[in-house]
């Protein structure tokens, strides 16, 4: 079995352990999921990654799921207030 010793919390740990990145030399990223997953969710609830979810939610892209969902039936369903919804049926 192949153990590879992880560049964040210093455990050696099997190679499933660690996700494959091609662009590694082994095709295994340093650091294990258990800590890539921790920094993930780190960013997110830092000022940063706040702030990058803001942009996101403003950036053209997002607006664009948003409209496709409002012109959707599911959506359009949400946009009615839920005690008027019983005169559409
Ligand atoms: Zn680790």
């Amino acid at each position: 079995m192949n153990i590879k010793t992880c560049s964040k919390c210093k455990f050696p740990k099997s190679l499933d352990e660690f996700q494959r990145d091609k662009h590694q030399g082994d095709g295994h990223r340093s650091e294990c999921k258990e800590c890539s997953s921790k920094a993930q969710s780190k960013y997110q609830t830092s000022e940063k990654g706040k702030q990058a979810h803001k942009r996101y939610a403003k950036s053209y892209k997002s607006k664009l799921v948003k409209a496709r969902y409002r012109s959707s039936e599911k959506g359009k369903l949400a946009n009615i207030p839920k005690n008027k919804r019983l005169y559409l049926f």
